[in-house]
């Protein structure tokens, strides 16, 4: 398991160390979603694109 910080709240959350890039991740507090950005062992996040619900069209 690997933490980082809530972008929004700055809560920790918690990613597997195995996660890969671009797997969303959600804040347990704030339920803010967190695209995971995992690169050479060090595993940040960013806000996630907001995902409008077309997919699929
Ligand atoms: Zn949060």
């Amino acid at each position: 398991m690997a933490d980082v910080s809530c972008v929004v709240c700055k809560s920790e959350i918690s990613v597997e160390s195995d996660v890969i890039s671009g797997e969303i991740v959600e804040c347990s507090s704030c339920g803010q979603e967190h695209e995971v950005h995992a690169v050479n062992n060090s595993i940040s996040v960013a806000l996630a694109p907001e995902i409008e619900e077309t997919w699929g069209e």
